[in-house]
């Protein structure tokens, strides 16, 4: 994707990721917050055409390229757009899927069990202090890695390759449920979208 930016069509209905996500919970989420950062990232960008056939990920990849003036609000709206548009896709109403095949393996190498980077994830989500992100990321030596950014930070910009991320600020469950924060990280492994994690590994091991 880029400039000008839009909503991604999300690929499953509003209702279907009940009763993990609320419909509510969701059509906020993605109409008003993502649609935010989609219209304020055009807006960053409006008059910086050398960055508009520069796709969004290159830009997070190499923050050099983005002029100093406009650098945090690239951080900030470029990664909020990214890591929307990535949520979406680690999301699925199906809950046939289960981690298989190459992932799994790597998975269990690196944690002991996919339980146990299910709790490891959880934990480093439960820490994110303020507003952020958990991701699991392939690093520069292709080892599967959890990490914490904070606001908008963005993997990418660490040089790091997403495979799959949970939006731990407060407009992304508070609709919901309120302070319990705990009990939407867990919900949330319902809705996992395991064949995106297996395609997103596979596409990282092999880039
Ligand atoms: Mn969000």
């Amino acid at each position: 994707m880029h400039y000008p930016y839009t909503l991604p069509e999300l690929p499953y209905d509003f209702e279907s990721l009940e009763p993990y996500i609320s419909t509510l919970q969701l059509n906020l989420h993605y109409k008003k917050h993502h649609l935010a950062y989609v219209e304020n990232l055009n807006k960053t960008l409006e008059n910086e055409p050398s960055l508009h056939n520069v796709r969004l990920e290159d830009i997070l990849k190499d923050l050099s390229t983005v002029p100093q003036s406009i650098r945090q609000q690239v951080i900030n709206f470029g990664g909020g757009v990214y890591n929307h548009a990535f949520f979406w896709r680690c999301l699925h109403p199906s809950d046939t899927y289960r981690p298989s095949d190459a992932f799994a393996q790597a998975a269990i190498a690196q944690f002991g069990s996919i339980e146990q980077f299910k709790e490891l994830f959880s934990k480093h989500a439960n820490a994110v202090f303020g507003s952020g992100w958990t991701w699991l990321v392939l690093d520069e030596k292709k080892e599967l890695k959890i990490v914490n950014t904070a606001n908008q930070g963005c993997p990418l910009s660490e040089g790091l390759f997403p495979i799959l991320c949970l939006d731990l600020w407060e407009h992304a469950y508070y609709m919901q449920y309120q302070n319990r924060r705990i009990e939407y990280i867990e919900q949330w492994w319902n809705v996992v979208n395991w064949h995106f994690v297996q395609q997103r590994y596979e596409l990282g091991m092999h880039r």
